[in-house]
Order: structure tokens, then sequence, then C-alpha cells
């Protein structure tokens, strides 16, 4: 009896389900956010996974049946969550959370539908983040879904910034497209000529509006800006050939040709007049930055739902391998467990399942944090306004007093006066938030899609031959593929990494990192089970890398930690992600022990979903532990030179000569020297003494103090293994193979 009693108590019997991931990801108290979650579902697992089935992914062309996914969109309300309600929507305020839910569900069966979603949003996006009310107003309603009775179409959007090769790509700033005066009439609107060439665009097939990026040609417009483009605009509105592509086969896209006359106030922002010249309130780069820091989220969480997505398939066929084979009895344990059997084969879907919970904890932390951020941000705006600050150095001055605070606040212990001061100052909270937004949104963004689409292969793999078939259950091949899209879009990996090496030293940032290691240490004083100790002590290592990194130069001269060296930077900016992702992974676990009691639902079995998730959380950090210790390393030490056995180096050597002096003195010291030369010079077939380096054994204590830390990680993993080996599960997948 007490057996079973332990089993009831500490195990997970059933999937996490929705009461228990609304606390971890902090939608509990938000109806409208869980109305819009089962009605997205409901599109995803219904209209999208049939048009999966029905084979739609297997032609480039739109087709009635993707149309209908869109008015599948529209009628649950998927359109509508990015809306305000004055504009059609449903949900007040800021929509981070809510537009990343939608996209983890839709991309839950297919990213290619999650991307038909988001794209809309993204064309709406430079008008939502800069756009002038007039612009707001009119294209977001008539992007709105047409209340019922209504027969109006809704405006679908195409944002259009990437060009034919040779421009842009990854480099936002080489742009072809073109704008100039087309007319100006004295006293007038001045009228514009937008010659632009998109290259994969989404969308294209029916978008009737484009938010396009152009550079000007022309005196009399300064710079470049984002244009709005719509289909019955004078001139060609051309959308191209479809692209073939190998993935995200539910969404449109094409290469796009636009000489299209449109009046001025489609400049996105407005524009003012000064010298008889048109300047436009903001240049391309400014709106684009505003939006892709949003919308970038996401699409990390996109790759994250795949990851989850996989594990109920795998687990079904795993332990339905070997049913109807003569030798396999039901109640037996190869009738029961089939593959489930062997350890690998419940350790690798572990690791997937761990890698998913990461990287959506990551990614809705980053979504949360965006829908703190929007008001704080306007706050900060018009705050800096009252003291006539607007924008550019001046403001960037103003908030480095903001910034001096905000560290100085981190540096306080608890109960000091000044604290509540500085806590409750409007600016010292924007800049804290900014300076970890800019870090977690392309963190989600590189290591979610990245890191992601190399574990999506795993999980194909564990689905043997069937995995890379069409009859897949889960669809876990297209997910696999379409990983890498997500991986690409909006900005590669290098655009993420380039972005983390530089938001990543801020020092408001580095303050916070610190004060979270320290944070990790007090989590893990209380939850050892969790792996905080283990992130700590990766923090820390990762910490003093840096700093030794921006100490240190090449051989011949140079520093290491520089902009143009990718080398160093982007490897750090990688094992900086996976500390994040463990980090946010620990919180969401924490956030579900200490609320879940509260809710009937997530509270039945709640201690053994609990100690599942920490042993998840373990594993994760011990992960990142390791990737973190090999890449610190391999920057510590692989910038010297090794040293030669010909080099000057090799005079600290001993000589076999001198060992058998000192072993009359020191005897059993021959046995610890390990560069020993003979008297002719011969030395140890190697590639010569041993390395060492400045920060040696600084370095070298951290990463012992780290790998120690692993302790207990493989037996969290095989906890876990065998609560996935015994986890009840569905009789069938609820959606279509
Ligand atoms: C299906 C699909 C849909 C898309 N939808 C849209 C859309 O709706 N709107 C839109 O505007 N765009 C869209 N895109 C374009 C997409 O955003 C770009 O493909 C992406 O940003 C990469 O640009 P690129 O293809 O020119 O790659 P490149 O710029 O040629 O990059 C190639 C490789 O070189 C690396 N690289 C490039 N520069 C650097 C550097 N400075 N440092 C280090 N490495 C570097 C990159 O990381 C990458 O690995 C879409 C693309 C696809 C495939």
């Amino acid at each position: 009896m007490g057996t079973v009693a332990v089993f009831e108590t500490k195990t997970m019997l059933t999937l996490p389900g929705d009461a228990v991931r609304q606390i971890q990801w902090r939608f509990a108290d938000r109806f409208d956010l869980q109305m819009l979650v089962q009605s997205a579902r409901n599109v995803a697992r219904g209209t999208v996974a049939r048009l999966v089935a029905a084979g739609e992914r297997n032609t480039h062309e739109w087709t009635a049946g993707k149309a209908q996914m869109l008015k599948a969109f529209d009628r649950a309300g998927v359109t509508a969550a990015f809306m305000e309600p004055e504009e059609g929507g449903f949900i007040s305020g800021p929509k981070n959370l809510a537009l990343a839910l939608a996209a983890f569900e839709l991309a839950w069966v297919d990213g290619g539908a999650a991307t038909a979603s988001l794209a809309g949003f993204l064309a709406l996006s430079p008008i939502h983040e800069r756009g002038t009310q007039a612009q707001v107003t009119r294209y977001k309603t008539l992007a709105a879904p047409p209340q019922p009775g209504d027969d109006r179409q809704p405006w679908r959007g195409a944002f259009a910034l990437t060009e034919p090769i040779p421009y842009v790509g990854v480099d936002t700033g080489m742009l072809s497209g073109k704008v100039r005066v087309a007319e100006w009439k004295d006293g007038h609107e001045p009228w514009l000529q937008v010659d632009k060439r998109g290259r994969f665009i989404t969308n294209i097939a029916f978008a009737n509006f484009v938010t396009a990026a152009v550079n000007s040609d022309d005196p009399r417009i300064k710079g470049s800006c984002v244009v709005i483009l719509e289909e019955g605009d004078e001139g060609s509105f051309d959308r191209g050939t479809p692209t073939k592509k190998l993935v995200h086969q539910l969404s449109s896209t094409g290469d796009p040709i636009f000489n299209l006359k449109v009046p001025a106030n489609r400049i996105v922002g407005g524009y003012t007049v000064k010298d008889d010249v048109i300047v436009p309130n903001f240049n391309h780069g400014e709106i684009i930055e505003a939006v892709f820091r949003r919308t970038r989220v996401p699409v990390g969480l996109m790759t994250a739902a795949k990851l989850l997505s996989a594990v109920e398939p795998v687990i079904r066929y795993q332990r339905q391998r070997f049913r109807g084979a003569e030798g396999s009895k039901p109640g037996s344990l190869r009738y029961e467990q089939g593959i489930q059997q062997r350890e690998d084969a419940l350790h690798r879907l572990v690791d997937i399942w761990a890698t998913g919970e990461a990287a959506t904890s990551l990614g809705f932390a980053a979504a949360r944090l965006f829908d703190e951020l929007d008001p704080l941000e306007k706050h900060k705006t018009a705050l800096l306004k009252e003291r006539g600050i607007q924008g550019g150095r001046a403001e960037l001055k103003a908030l480095k007093e903001s910034e001096q605070r905000a560290i100085e606040l981190l540096s306080l212990k608890p109960g000091n006066p000044r604290r509540a001061e500085l806590a409750s100052d409007p600016l010292v909270d924007f800049v804290l938030k900014d300076a970890e937004a800019n870090v977690i949104c392309p963190a989600t963004k590189l290591w979610n899609t990245g890191h992601g689409a190399n574990m999506m292969r795993e999980a194909v793999s564990l689905m043997g031959g069937y995995g890379i078939t069409e009859d897949c259950p889960g669809f876990l091949a297209n997910k696999w593929m379409d990983a890498q899209l997500e991986a690409t879009y909006e900005g590669p990996e290098a655009v993420q990494r380039r972005q983390l090496t530089v938001t990543m030293t801020s020092e408001v940032f580095l303050a916070q990192f610190r004060a979270w290691t320290t944070a990790a240490r007090r989590i893990a004083s209380n939850h050892p089970g969790t792996g905080a100790c283990t992130v700590a002590s990766a923090m820390n290592m990762w910490l003093w890398t840096l700093n030794y990194l921006r100490k240190s130069t090449y051989p011949e001269g140079g520093k290491l930690y520089h902009g143009q060296r990718q080398g160093v930077t982007f490897a750090l900016a990688d094992a900086l992600c996976w500390l994040l992702a463990s980090r946010y992974q620990i919180l969401d676990v924490l956030e579900l022990e200490a609320r879940g009691a509260d809710d009937a639902v997530a509270a039945e079995g709640l201690e053994g979903t609990v100690q599942f998730l920490s042993d998840l959380c373990h594993i994760q950090a011990a992960h990142a532990a390791g990737e973190t210790s090999r890449i610190c390393a391999e920057l510590v030490f692989g910038y010297n030179r090794h040293p030669a056995w010909e080099d000057e180096a090799h005079r600290a050597c001993f000589l076999a000569s001198e060992l058998e002096e000192y072993e009359v003195t020191m005897p059993g010291i021959a046995a610890f020297a390990v560069d020993v030369l003979a008297a002719d010079g011969a030395h140890p077939q190697k590639a010569g003494p041993c390395a060492g380096c400045a920060g040696n054994s600084e370095f070298l204590r951290l990463q012992n103090k780290l790998t120690s830390c692993l302790s207990g990680c493989r037996l969290a993993k095989d906890r876990a293994a065998g609560t996935v080996s015994r986890v009840v599960i569905p009789e069938a997948l609820d959606y279509p193979a």
C-alpha cells in the first residue's frame, strides 16, 4: 500500500492540462485569453489539420481550401485578436501574449497556418506601432473581421521588406525599393511614385494592402520610410509568382512587383515638410525595429509548440510498436510498453520534452514582458515629453540617468529605504524591462527556432521510418522542416546573435543578470531538485568569461570581444540563450507550485506534476551547463596558441635527468610530471607541452564546480523517464493524420 501512496502523490499521472499551463504561462486570470486559446485550438485541430491531412501542403498555389482557413481564423476571433475593441477586436490593452498564445495553438498543428495568421498582423504592425491615428483607424478597421450578418470581406495585408538579391535580406539597410515625388501641386498633398520588388513576401496571393520599405530616390524626400500600398492604387500591383517552398505551404509566399502612385499620407507615421523636402517622421529602420522586436517572439513560440506537440504522438507510437505481434500478448511488458522498455528511447523523449518546456517558458516570458513594456514605453515617452525631450540623443542622455538609478536599485539590500523610492520610478522600471526585453526577444527567436529545429529532428527520429512519412501522426516531419523557416524569417540566426551581442553587454542587463544569479541560488536552497544551482554556477561562468574576453586580446593583438569578431561574440550569445531558457523554465515551475493548489483542476495530482516538471528543469539545466562550459572553455583557451616543443615554452618542462635528481628528495614526483624531455630533446607524442592561460586556474575552478553541480541530473532523468513510461495519454490524437 505504501508504494501505491507514493506513486499517487509524487508521480505525474496524465499530461499537463490547460489548468496547469494557464498557471505556468500566467493567464489563469485572463478569461479572454483562455477563450482565444480554445477557439484557436478548434481551428488548428479542425480546419487546419484537415487541410494538412488532405494534402493541401502539396501545392505552392493559393487554393480555395487555404482561403477557407483565413475565414476560419476570422470566425474564431483569431484575426480580431490584434484589434482594439473599438476597431472590431475583443481584447483591451497590449496583445503580445494573446498573439503568442494563438500562434502557439496554430503551430501545434501547422506552422504555415500560424504564419498565415501572424503575417496579417505583421503587415499591420508598422501602422500599429508608428502609424498616424488616421492610418491606424483605417487599416485596422478594414482588417477587422466582419460582425455576424455583415458580408464585408476583411482586408488582408502583407509586409514587404525583403528584396531580390543583392538587396535586403539580413542587412535591412541595403534597400533598393524607391520612392520619388510624382506630383506636388502648391498647397496640396504630394503624390509619390513607389517602385518596390519583394522577395518571399507572405500573404501576397490575396493581400489588399502592403506595408513596404523604400528608400528615397528624390532630393525632395529625406531618407527612407515605410509606405502603405493598396491594390486599387494607380499603376501595377503585380503579385508575382508563388515561391516554391518546401515548408509552411499553408501560407502564401511570392515575389511581387509594385509600381504605384500613392498620396504622401501613406507614409507610415506621417511626415513634415522642411525647406520643400518631405521628411518622414520615422525612417524604415526605426519602424522595423519596433515591429520585429515584438513579432519575433510568437515565431519562437511556434517552434516551442512543435516540440511539445511531439510528446503525445511519440509516446503513443513507442507504446504500440509491438502490439499485434505473435509474441506480444496483452498484459506482457512488450505489449504494454513497446519501445518504452528501452531506456534510450525514454531518455531522448525526455530531452525533447525538456527543451519544449524551456522554449515555451522563455517565449511566453518574453511575450508577457512586452505586455508590461508597452504601456511603460508610452508613459516614458509622455514623461520625457513633459521635460521637453523627444527621441534622439537627448532621450538617450535622459535615460542614462535612469539606468544608473536602476543599477543602484539592484545593488541595494532588501530593507534599504531607498529601494522603495527607486522601485516606484517609472523610468527605472522602463529601463529595467527594456534591457531584459532587448535580450530575451532575440534569445527566444534564436534558441527556440535554431536549437528547436535540431531537437525536432530528434523527435522525427524517435518515430523511425514512420517519422519521415506523410502518415506520421502529429505531422512531425513537416514540423521539423517548418522549424527551419522559423529560424530564418523575420531575421535569421545571425541577426539575432548580432542583436544579442550588443544588448547582452548593457550595464543594466548585466546588473540584472547578476541579481538573477543570486536569486537562482536562493531558489536552489528551497528547491534543490530544479537545477537552479547548476544554472547559477553556469551563469557565473558565463559572466566570468565575458569579463575575461573583454580584457583579452588575440596573440597578434586586437581585442577579442569586438563586434567584428563573431566567432567570440556570437558563441557567447548562444551560451546565454541556454541559460535564459533554463531560468524561465524554472520560474514557471515555481509559479505552478505556488499557485497550483488554488485551482481545483490543477490541484489534482499537483505534487506529481511539479515533481516531473522540476525534473525536466534539472535535466535542461544540466544541458545548459554543459553547453556553457563547452563554449566558454573554447573561448577562454581557444585563442591562445598551443605551446610547441620547439617554443620557449618548453623551458617550463622537466628534463628526465632533473626528475631523477628530484626523486631523491621528493619521492613520487616523476609520476606527476607530464611534459618530460629526454636528454636528446625527445618528448612525449602529443601536440606540445600542456597549455595554460592567464585566467587558467580561476576558470578551471569554476568549471570544476560546475561539473560537480551536475550531481543528480541523471537521477532526475531516470525519474522523468519512469514517469514518461507510465503517464496516461488519450486513446487517439485529437487531430487527424
Ligand atoms: C517562406 C518565407 C516567407 C517570408 N516572408 C517574408 C515577408 O512576409 N516579408 C519579408 O519582408 N520577408 C519575408 N521573408 C524573407 C526572410 O525574412 C529572409 O529570407 C530572411 O530575413 C533572410 O534573408 P536572406 O534570405 O536574404 O538571407 P541572407 O541575407 O542571404 O543570409 C544567408 C546566410 O548568411 C548569413 N548572414 C548574412 N549576413 C550576415 C552577417 N552580417 N553576419 C553573419 N552572417 C550573416 C545569414 O545568417 C544566413 O545564414 C520570407 C522568407 C521565406 C523563406
